[in-house]
């Protein structure tokens, strides 16, 4: 293996290319900025979103109903923290930059009368369309190169040193703002798409003394097939549960009966036809796993347990202001990374607003990263 650098500069360097990131670098690259995205994995592969097929929530223009319905939804589980106007904001942004997808080509279902379904984002299609959107607008894009040191300048974020795992090779970009886009942190939990997720941003940012909040509501579990990775929540609304002998065990008591090392069986038996229609056309990915090992999870029941996933679609993370400034001049965060208290509260964050933080704290920091490397190479230069 060689061991040489490879030096860049950038106006901003985003760190991890999962959607967040990819919305960050899309947006300083479009407020004018030069943009390196470095990514432990493959951007449009790695991450928390291609094996999840996310639902996405978003304003309509002109439906109250719906608008306020979606945030209503969050306020009980959000045991007061939720702030109604920030989660209006998260969603208005979400809205506008779909359209921006559409203008973009991005190929959102249709139903019978041709409109539009863009409540859900099919993850390797989704990942797959912002990578060829960073390439088009010029975003030089690292793959396999893990940031692993955040450059700092008297407290001001200056760029990130790393590696690239294919040559061993080392890398180092210096920027004029950083934006931390690492995702959450499930060390090693064997949920399907969060094996890079390691925590690696929230080092970063600490060692440069970044300050976090709502840490305590970051301890999110979810349910998985006992031998699968992949802890798509939405079918256990239609999910019965029982012990090994068909005792039935209500669904608010599994955590505790799979904690006190029952085993618990489920079965996707309060699914109409439509519904399992709807799972099986709209997430795909949940029965590839069923497929593999046969049996029907609508009719057969199978065990299930629970995987730990952290930060990933949680609440807590580095604290952020309404630009997505962390406490360091400089620094940037966005996605699963941040905390999303005023999002979601004490609740967890996925099912649709995770998904919206991503493509509007991506936004914001991308464009305020932007600012914030031209008025620092003004003031250098002045
Ligand atoms: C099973 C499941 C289902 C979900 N369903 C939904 C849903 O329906 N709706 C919803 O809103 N949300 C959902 N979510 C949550 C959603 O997937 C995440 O909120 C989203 O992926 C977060 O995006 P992100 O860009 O912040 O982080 P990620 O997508 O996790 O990307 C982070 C990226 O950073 C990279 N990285 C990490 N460390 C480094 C480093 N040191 N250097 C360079 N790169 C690094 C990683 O390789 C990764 O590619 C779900 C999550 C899971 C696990």
């Amino acid at each position: 293996m060689s061991e040489s650098t490879l030096h860049l500069t950038a106006d901003v360097l985003v760190i991890g290319g999962g959607p967040a990131g990819c919305w960050a670098a899309l947006a300083a690259r479009r407020a004018g900025a030069s943009v390196v995205l470095a990514e432990k994995g493959y951007v449009g592969t790695s991450g928390a979103t291609p094996p999840a097929n996310t639902t996405l929530f978003y304003t309509v223009p002109g439906d109250r109903l719906q608008n306020d319905g979606m945030v209503d939804h969050r306020v009980a589980p959000a045991k007061g923290f939720i702030v109604r106007d920030f989660v209006r904001r998260v969603y208005d942004e979400t809205t506008v930059n779909t359209e921006l997808m559409t203008r973009w080509g991005y190929p959102w279902p249709r139903n019978e009368t041709g409109k539009t379904f863009r409540g859900n984002l099919r993850g390797p299609d989704y990942m797959i369309f912002l990578r060829k959107r960073l390439l088009a607008e010029g975003v030089r894009i690292l793959d396999h190169s893990p940031a692993l040191e955040l450059l700092t300048a008297d407290g001001v974020a200056a760029g990130a040193a790393g590696i690239t795992r294919r040559t061993g090779d080392r890398w180092e970009v210096r920027a004029g703002a950083v934006v931390v886009a690492t995702g959450g942190c499930a060390f090693r939990s064997g949920v399907v798409g969060t094996h890079n997720l390691t925590g690696d941003g929230y080092l970063l940012a600490a060692e440069a003394g970044a300050r976090f909040s709502g840490m305590e509501f970051s301890g999110q579990w979810a349910l998985a097939p006992a031998e699968g990775g992949l802890t798509k929540g939405i079918i256990y609304f239609s999910g019965s549960f029982s012990d090994a002998d068909g005792t039935p065990i209500p669904h608010p008591a599994v955590p505790d009966a799979l904690a006190a090392g029952r085993s618990v069986h489920a079965v996707l038996d309060r699914a109409d036809p439509y519904l399992e229609d709807g799972y099986r056309k709209g997430q795909p990915n949940i029965f590839v796993y069923f497929h593999r090992l046969g049996g029907n999870p609508f009719k057969d029941r199978y065990p299930v347990r629970l995987l730990y996933e952290g930060t990933v679609r949680a609440a807590g993370g580095l604290d952020v202001d309404e630009r997505c400034a962390t406490s360091v001049p400089g620094l940037y965060a966005v996605g699963d990374a941040t905390t999303r208290e005023k999002l979601t509260g004490a609740a967890m964050s996925g099912g649709g607003p995770a998904v919206a933080w991503c493509i509007a704290s991506g936004t914001w920091a991308g464009q305020a990263a932007t600012a914030f490397a031209r008025q620092f190479a003004a003031g250098a230069a002045g």
